[in-house]
C-alpha cells in the first residue's frame, strides 16, 4: 500500500525535514486526528492502514496551503488525498456513474469537478 500511495500523490516523503510548517499554516489540522506532517511521516514509515482508518481525513480542505508553506517541495496535501482516494477504493465499487453525471450538471458548475468526481468515484 505504501507504494501505491507514493504513486497516487507523486511524493517523496524522505524529502520531509521535519520542520511542521505545513501543519502551522493548516486551517483544518486541529480537526485531524493526525497533521499533515505526520502524514508525511506515517506513508515514510508504512503506517498506512493506521492513515486511512483515522478520523478527519475529509476535513482537509485542499487549500494547498501545506504545500505553499513547504520548503522541501514535499506536498503534504498529495499524500492526504492519496490516502483518501485509498479509502474509497478500498470500499469498493463505482460511486458515480455517466448516467448519473446530467443530473448534477448545472451553469454554475466547472466541467472539470465533474472529470474530477468521476475520476476519483469510478472504480
Ligand atoms: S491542503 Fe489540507 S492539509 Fe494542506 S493546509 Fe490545506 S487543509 Fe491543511
Ligand atoms: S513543511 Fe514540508 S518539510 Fe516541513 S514538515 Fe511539512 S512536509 Fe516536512
Amino acid at each position: 500500500m505504501i507504494d501505491t500511495i507514493k504513486r497516487i500523490s507523486g511524493v517523496n516523503p524522505r524529502k520531509c525535514m521535519k520542520c511542521g510548517k505545513c501543519t502551522a499554516s493548516c486551517p483544518a489540522f486541529d480537526r485531524m486526528q493526525f497533521h499533515p506532517h505526520q502524514f508525511v511521516d506515517m506513508v515514510e514509515n508504512g503506517r498506512i492502514d493506521e492513515l486511512m482508518n483515522s478520523e478527519g481525513i475529509d476535513f482537509c480542505l485542499s487549500c494547498f496551503a501545506c504545500v505553499e508553506r513547504c520548503p522541501r517541495n514535499v506536498e503534504p496535501a498529495k499524500v492526504i488525498e492519496a490516502v483518501r482516494l485509498a479509502v474509497i477504493r478500498q470500499q469498493g465499487g463505482a460511486h458515480l456513474t455517466p448516467d448519473e453525471i446530467p443530473a448534477l450538471l448545472d451553469d454554475e458548475l466547472p466541467q472539470q469537478a465533474i472529470t474530477a468526481a468521476f475520476r476519483k468515484y469510478r472504480k
